[in-house]
């Protein structure tokens, strides 16, 4: 199969990996040549991990860059790709003009998917003449060590592009869950209401940063806790995406007041250095606030 994947940034890079390692022809298109080049040299430090963990063999790695091109040219990478995955910026307007873009140049049954994390995959596909071949293909971050994949449905969707979406999924050897296009789909929802809650506990002063996450890590086998994921992915990410639920889904997922003052404070969480914890060298070293619990 020939794919093509715009943007070859943070996403469209490891999108355009795991397609290789699954035996497809990618073709990786950016804007300028410079990123593109920046995107396959990702590509190879990823596979040469894998190579030094030995999870991946020195044949593979070669044969899966062979697989991979690089252009800025749109037609070049979509002319005569049977599925087209964008990973452009995360704005309507570029999603619209990048899905107009592709339909004109690609086959009639060409599958036409986008990565978006947020947007509305029906208000994406309706720049479509033809909408029912539009889907949503979720990757998660870092996409060749995350297993998930949401395949979101629009509104206008048949069923054949479902299926034709699912089966790419498990032959890039992730998993997929469909989803109904509805805002902030199944996972960011979720994983939203879950950090908002330990939000409002820690506004109550119900527990200390430390011990709602060690509640979730050994109560409830996360990986992570709910308030330092939340420090990772930035409170002002986090306060985006309450925003944008909230006007969508109601006052369940109204922004705590912590929250906004942490965002208008500049405390953004690991990447400013203070969130909720104080961070050094990418570590907690202790929590911001009087909580009594630091070493
Ligand atoms: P990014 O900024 O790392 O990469 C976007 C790339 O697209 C850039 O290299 C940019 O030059 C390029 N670009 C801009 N306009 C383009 C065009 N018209 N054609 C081709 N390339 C173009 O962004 P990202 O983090 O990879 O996010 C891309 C998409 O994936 C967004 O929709 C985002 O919401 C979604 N997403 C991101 C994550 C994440 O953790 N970063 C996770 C899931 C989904």
């Amino acid at each position: 199969m020939k794919v093509g994947v715009l943007g070859a940034g943070t996403m469209g890079h490891g999108i355009a990996q795991v397609t290789a390692m699954a035996g497809h022809d990618v073709t990786l298109r950016d804007i300028e040549m410079e990123f593109v080049e920046d995107g396959i040299d990702s590509i190879e430090a990823n596979l040469q991990g894998g190579v030094d963990r030995d999870k991946v063999t020195e044949a593979e790695k070669d044969a899966a860059l062979d697989r991979i091109s690089g252009t800025t040219d749109l037609e070049e990478a979509v002319g005569d790709a049977d599925l087209v995955v964008e990973a452009v910026p995360e704005e309507m307007e570029i999603k619209h003009s990048t899905f107009g873009d592709v339909e004109e140049l690609v086959d009639d049954d060409a599958i036409i998917a986008s990565n978006t994390s947020s947007l509305s995959l029906t208000e994406i596909a309706s720049a479509l003449d033809d909408p029912s071949r539009a889907v949503g293909l979720h990757f998660f971050n870092p996409v060749h060590i995350m297993k998930l994949v949401e395949v979101v449905v629009p509104e206008q969707a048949d069923d054949e592009t479902v299926a034709f979406a699912t089966e790419f999924v498990e032959d890039v050897d992730k998993v997929a869950v469909e989803v109904r296009d509805s805002p902030g789909f199944a996972s960011s929802r979720l994983g939203v209401a879950l950090g908002v809650e330990a939000i409002r506990m820690l506004q109550e002063g119900v527990a200390s940063p430390r011990d709602i996450d060690a509640a979730m890590e050994l109560g409830y086998n996360h990986p992570m806790g709910p308030i330092e994921l939340g420090d990772v992915v930035g409170l002002d990410v986090r306060l985006d995406i309450l925003e944008h639920l909230r006007e969508e889904l109601g006052e369940r997922f109204r922004p705590p007041q912590i929250l906004r003052q942490k965002v208008r404070a500049g405390k953004l969480g690991k990447k400013t250095g203070e969130g909720f914890y104080v961070w050094e060298d990418g570590e907690i070293v202790g929590t911001s606030g009087d909580w009594g619990d630091d070493e």
